[in-house]
């Protein structure tokens, strides 16, 4: 089965094809005070020292194929990608992209520390393809 589900033309009415956008990481600046987790429509956003799931805040179960082909069950837990302050999971987050206009983890941050990675490009398709692969 593929990983890139055929995408609702509405989404691609609302953001444009091959849009390159940047992901959104937490720089060291972060607070710890908690108020993007709950935002994040994909579950991406975990405390410093947790590790992470696919499966949490998705549809996915069982043995899934990651979107760079690897094969993992969806409840594997991942080492965290930091140990001292929140952190995104690039694998998870879409940018918001399929739900919101903007960030959301961006839009309620107190201190602005989530903020755009200028070395990581994904389009508005891939995007919206690991929004899909997440969610059924
Ligand atoms: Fe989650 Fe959206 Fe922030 Fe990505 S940009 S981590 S999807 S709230
Ligand atoms: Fe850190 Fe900002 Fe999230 Fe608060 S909202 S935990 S300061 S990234």
């Amino acid at each position: 089965m593929s990983n890139y589900p055929q995408i609702h033309q509405s989404l691609l009415y609302l953001y444009p094809k091959n849009t390159s956008r940047m992901a959104i990481i937490i720089t060291d600046e972060c607070i710890n005070c908690g108020a993007c987790e709950p935002e994040c429509p994909n579950n991406a956003i975990y405390e410093g020292g947790a590790e992470w799931k696919y499966s949490d805040g998705t549809s996915l179960t069982g043995l899934i194929t990651t979107l760079d082909g690897n094969e993992v069950m969806a409840d594997d837990e991942f080492e965290p990608k930091d140990m001292d302050v929140y952190y995104i999971v690039t694998d998870k987050c879409t940018e918001c992209v399929g739900f919101h206009d903007e960030p959301q983890c961006a839009a309620v941050c107190p201190v602005d520390c989530c903020v755009d990675d200028p070395d990581y490009r994904e389009t508005e398709d891939e995007l919206l393809a690991k929004k899909d692969f997440m969610h059924l």
